[in-house]
């Protein structure tokens, strides 16, 4: 899917932070696991992290990137500054950064303690939402959009997992393999509960 905002370069190489390799080995495990479903040659999906604390800017997966196990760096891109009002992304990177890139900023933003957000598809998770009493958002809004954002503000919380109701889910953690962990141990629950 295409940006709905407009992003200022302020350079054009990919960010070069030495925990980007972990990233890179998330977005691997979870094309592996499904999480991140390939639609029209790109992957349903989008992973990041904060690289300082106490810091709003972080690093995303680009827009319409295709997951697998080898990434190269122009896979990634730094976001400084989101300016939600005027639909401006500020970010350095070879590539344009995720259509969710608003999102990531906005929950960074309303929780300090966050340092990782990773966004994939899973229907059985879906599916067992209501069940697991997973915060669900109010109404379905359209990928990468204003509503979408408002939607997930509402129930954010301090919730550590929610459900973008029709679409997937948001699973945040202090850090990457806490987020990571998080999706993986979901997604499995919700398989077994669907087998049975
Ligand atoms: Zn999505």
């Amino acid at each position: 899917m295409r940006v709905s905002f407009k992003t200022i370069f302020t350079d054009r190489h990919p960010p070069t932070e030495p925990a980007i390799a972990e990233l890179k080995s998330w977005c691997g495990s979870f094309h592996d696991l499904g999480l991140t479903p390939v639609y029209e040659g790109s992957s349903l999906g989008n992973l990041s992290f904060r690289p300082e604390e106490g810091n709003d800017s972080f690093i995303i997966t680009a827009s319409q990137l295709k997951f697998k196990n080898d990434l190269t760096e122009d896979a990634f891109v730094k976001v400084h500054l989101c300016d939600p009002d005027r639909a401006i992304v500020h970010a350095s990177g070879t590539l344009e950064p995720s259509s969710e890139s608003m999102l990531h900023f906005e929950i960074y933003r309303e929780r300090p303690e966050i340092n990782a957000i990773f966004h994939g598809h899973c229907d059985a998770i879906l599916e067992r939402a209501e069940a697991l009493n997973i915060p669900v958002t109010r109404e379905e809004a359209p990928f990468g959009s204003a509503a979408l954002v408002r939607r997930v503000l509402e129930i954010l919380d301090d919730n550590i997992f929610i459900i973008m109701r029709n679409h997937g889910f948001i699973a945040l953690g202090h850090d990457m393999k806490s987020a990571g962990k998080l999706a993986i141990r979901m997604h499995e629950k919700c398989r077994i509960d669907k087998r049975r």
